[in-house]
């Protein structure tokens, strides 16, 4: 196959991050701009400034731009900015960790202005976040991170991103992998050797769930009428997550749910086999069946 997943670069030259800053600097016509500005118009995460320079100002300084002063930056700016996270992710409480990987500010600020983190967050009017707590103590097997990633992928048309783990579209966070296959390079890795290898035929174990709709039309068949995640997945990729139909895809209009459609209908005998499957869009998919 013919796939490659964008995976985020490791050793980016630091010659190339700071004329990165500088391309954006002329870009927006500012000597000086924050990160959310920079990841705007930007080639590389927020992440690997702060990990090459230390902190965001030592990048902008040895880029040869001004740095951003923000030691009064007003108690409401902080808290809008949890808000605005919030909302961004989806979520009600969240850790210091994910915060920074979506926020403007650092978590010290946080720490010096409230006290604590959780002083922080339920000033914003948020629940009080707990280590290691409710939110993800669940194990989940390898089959239900994949499957999540799948379903994730599935729904935005496209590969997702971290942060696309961390909202509210996703079952686990990006952590959750994090931990599994130590970076989410690898995870993704994994997920694409997983979906690739016994992908191309829908023999599975079977269990109660399947077994309920086993009925007699399924009699003469090679293959199971329901189909599974890695043929949904490999089926949507290889149609490039659009309509086989319309063309349309959720990666450019979210509206768009896409399904995965037995070309040879499986009452006629059509199998379950990656060449039987297409992408369709919920709309087409509606039309075709009522033809
Ligand atoms: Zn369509």
């Amino acid at each position: 196959m013919d796939y490659k997943l964008k995976l985020k670069r490791v050793n980016i030259p630091t010659s190339e991050l700071l004329d990165d800053l500088r391309m954006v600097s002329k870009k927006i016509n500012k000597d000086s701009f924050p990160m959310d500005l920079y990841e705007k118009y930007g080639n590389f995460q927020r992440g690997v400034f702060k990990r090459r320079f230390g902190s965001w100002n030592n990048a902008l300084n040895e880029a040869g731009l001004k740095i951003l002063k923000r030691n009064n930056i007003p108690e409401t700016e902080l808290i809008d900015d949890l808000k605005r996270v919030a909302q961004k992710i989806g979520r009600k409480t969240f850790s210091m960790d994910l915060y920074e990987n979506n926020g403007q500010f650092s978590r010290g600020i946080y720490k010096r202005r409230f006290g604590s983190w959780n002083n922080a967050l339920s000033k914003a009017g948020f629940q009080i976040y707990k280590k290691m707590g409710t939110y993800n103590r669940m194990d989940a097997n390898d089959e239900e991170l994949f499957s999540n990633i799948a379903m994730v992928w599935e729904k935005l048309g496209k590969q997702p991103t971290q942060a696309n783990l961390d909202s509210n579209i996703s079952k686990f966070h990006s952590s959750k992998y994090k931990r599994r296959f130590g970076t989410y390079n690898n995870a993704l890795i994994a997920f694409v050797k997983w979906a690739e290898s016994g992908g191309k035929e829908n023999i599975e174990i079977p269990n109660l769930k399947t077994e309920i709709f086993i009925n007699e039309s399924d009699k003469g068949h090679k293959t199971r009428r329901d189909i599974n995640w890695r043929l949904r997945f490999l089926t949507m990729r290889r149609d490039n997550f659009k309509c086989k139909y319309c063309g349309r895809s959720p990666a450019t209009d979210p509206l768009i749910i896409l399904h995965v459609d037995h070309i040879k209908a499986w009452t006629n005998g059509g199998e379950t086999i990656l060449e039987n499957l297409q992408t369709l869009c919920s709309k087409c998919n509606t039309g075709k069946s009522n033809l």
